[in-house]
């Protein structure tokens, strides 16, 4: 057995003191430590949760963004399947009201006196339809939050270049079917509608005719004051003829001094009634043109579905007939067709 002095005892002791020390610095630095990194930890906890709330913030407005964009697209897709103005109106008020809330949406067009003056809507707000700096309506809203005026405006920029493209088609389709000298139709035109009028004809079962008109002598007058001169009496014919149909009745140019028209539901004495009337009236009219008047004549010829024939091309060849034949019998006359008799 060994036995210890007290110098060995107080040496262990101090020597477990020391250790007991070390131990417990060792502990309060590990916990001074420990708190620093559970306070580093919720310091990145909390820049993670900040950011985390800035994407949820981003994710609205892009959520935001992107649905204005898919409402401009969703309107603009519809918009582009028609070429009529009020139908894109109305698509436009049907997409505005799917992404704006608005009591009201009116669309007017700008007086023409006003183009420069924007009207006044009572309790509203009113947005300036413009594209290619031309002034083309005003919407007026009423009842829009300034964030709806905002989306309203950003979808209006939308519609006025689609009513621009809508009212240049319609140009560009007006054209097309308008004889650029007389503003009577054209001779293309003029036959697609007899095909179809025709149809209409057989169809209900009741008459149609065909009127060939030409200016008698009209060279005379080419050689006499110009065709400039010329022209402007073949625009003044063609006005009296349009002047003494009605408004079903069609008229075009067929070619050069020569002018047709088809008057739906008109049967042989129908037609014979309102070409006599034409005659008459281009007979009697003092024919200004510039600086110089003018009388002429007209020679008509007639051709009737179902009694003279039943298809476009017959019925057009029966027409020109009788139109000779008014001419071989002294001009300014009115023929229909009836039989074919000799040209010559
Ligand atoms: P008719 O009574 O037999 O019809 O005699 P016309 O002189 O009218 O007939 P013709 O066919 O001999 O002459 C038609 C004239 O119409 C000849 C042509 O110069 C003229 N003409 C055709 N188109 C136009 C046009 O667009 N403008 C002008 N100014 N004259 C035209
Ligand atoms: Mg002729
Ligand atoms: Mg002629």
């Amino acid at each position: 057995m060994m036995n210890f002095t007290s110098i060995e005892w107080l040496s262990a002791a101090g020597y477990f003191a020391c250790v007991v020390f070390v131990l417990r610095r060792m502990h309060v630095s590990f916990q001074h430590k420990c708190a620093i990194d559970v306070l580093e930890a919720r310091r990145y906890f909390n820049s993670l949760q900040q950011k985390k709330m800035e994407i949820d913030e981003e994710k609205v407005k892009f959520a935001e963004e992107a649905q204005e964009i898919f409402a401009l697209y969703d309107m603009t897709k519809e918009l582009s399947k028609n070429f009529s103005e009020d139908d894109s109106i109305r698509i436009f008020k049907a997409k505005l009201s799917d992404s704006v809330r608005c009591d009201e949406c009116r669309f007017v067009l700008p007086a023409v006196e006003e183009k420069k003056t924007i009207p006044q809507a009572p309790e509203g707000s009113v947005i300036p339809l413009i594209a290619q700096q031309q002034l083309l309506g005003y919407l007026l809203l009423k009842g829009c939050s300034s964030e709806g005026l905002e989306k309203a405006a950003i979808l209006a920029h939308q519609l006025a270049l689609v009513v621009r493209r809508d009212r240049l088609y319609r140009q560009v389709e007006s054209l097309a079917i308008t004889d650029s000298l007389t503003g009577v139709h054209t001779r293309r035109y003029i036959l697609e509608r007899f095909h179809e009028e025709l149809l209409r004809a057989r169809t209900q079962k009741i008459p149609i005719s065909f009127l060939m008109i030409d200016v008698d002598y009209f060279k005379h007058f080419n050689d006499q004051y110009g065709h400039l001169t010329g022209d402007q009496i073949l625009r003044n014919v063609a006005t009296i003829i349009q002047e003494n149909i009605r408004q079903i009745d069609i008229i075009g140019r067929y070619g050069g001094e020569e002018f047709c028209v088809i008057l739906p539901e008109a049967d042989g004495s129908g037609a014979q009634y309102v070409a006599e009337r034409m005659r008459q009236a281009v007979e009697k009219a003092v024919v200004k043109a510039y600086d110089t008047k003018v009388r002429l004549t007209i020679s008509i010829g007639i051709a009737c579905y179902p009694a003279d024939g039943r298809k476009v091309a017959e019925l057009i060849d029966k027409a020109d007939w009788a139109l000779y034949r008014a001419k071989k019998i002294g001009r300014n006359k009115v023929c229909v067709f009836g039989v074919y008799d000799e040209k010559d």
